[in-house]
């Protein structure tokens, strides 16, 4: 098995080890080491899911001060399982972070050409999409559960990049981070449907379980949706985590039966402080 691209540095935070530098931060949060309690123990960093809100801004603070990125400076969506990439501008830096109401409205896929400004989103088992392009230095992150994903998420961030970027997909890094796994997540045929609909390849992402159910790989078939967007598949870093799977460090919205905690996929530039 290849070696696992989210290393874990401390009790709250897995990096992206491959591109972080000084320069850029990339990772994903676990749900230990804040102060929520139970059913959000404890380090939740939704705002949306009726924890204390003064605790979720706790975590949000301690979040800050382990990246060294202050909450001013990070841009929070209101994630709504549709496809829509918006572009992060320096004036929306600070949407949604102690705020729902502020966040950026209905909104799945975020990226900038800024520096110092922190994309953030919130999970639970669906499937945190990381994007690079060293080059003219854009960083972008997505949100796919399966509708998400089947609505080709991937391919509209490309399409930004391409269209409004001038960005060769050939020159993209992506990552696909810690989410539920085929081996804890099974769909009818309504999904299985829309799963076949989008699928470029060959392979199909999911095997049948028993009539009418199939255990299906989101983060398989994100990864063919990139490689379809023009993405090369060496520039693509996939995690073996399965949220449900390792319960000691992630919250699961589908193993606690909807009553969790979310974790924070992130990335932004910094100017180099050396
Ligand atoms: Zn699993």
């Amino acid at each position: 098995m290849l070696k696992e691209p989210f290393q874990l540095i401390n009790e709250q935070i897995l990096l992206l080890n491959s591109w972080n530098n000084s320069k850029l931060i990339t990772g994903f949060t676990t749900k230990n080491g804040g102060l929520s309690e139970s059913p959000f123990s404890s380090f939740n960093l939704g705002l949306h899911v009726n924890d204390d809100a003064q605790t979720v801004a706790t975590n949000r603070n301690k979040l800050s001060e382990l990246i060294d990125f202050p909450t001013s400076r990070w841009a929070c969506s209101d994630q709504v399982h549709e496809n829509k990439v918006v572009k992060v501008t320096n004036k929306m830096a600070g949407s949604g972070v102690y705020d729902y109401q502020n966040s950026i409205k209905s909104t799945d896929g975020v990226y900038t050409t800024e520096t110092n400004i922190l994309l953030a989103l919130c999970f639970a088992d669906c499937v945190p999409l990381y994007f690079y392009e060293p080059k003219k230095e854009i960083v972008g992150i997505a949100h796919a559960g399966w509708k998400g994903t089947v609505k080709n998420i991937v391919g509209e961030m490309v399409h930004k990049w391409t269209k409004d970027e001038n960005v060769d997909p050939a020159n993209i890094k992506a990552a696909i981070g810690p989410s539920i796994g085929p081996c804890c997540y099974v769909v009818d045929d309504h999904v299985i449907h829309f799963v076949n609909d989008v699928l470029q390849g060959e392979h199909k992402p999911y095997s049948k379980v028993s009539a009418g159910q199939y255990a299906l790989d989101l983060k398989q078939l994100n990864l063919q949706l990139m490689v379809a967007s023009g993405i090369l598949k060496e520039n693509i870093d996939v995690s073996h985590y399965c949220t449900s799977c390792s319960e000691s460090l992630f919250f699961s919205h589908r193993r606690d039966k909807g009553k969790t905690g979310r974790m924070v996929s992130f990335i932004g530039k910094k100017e180099s402080i050396s």
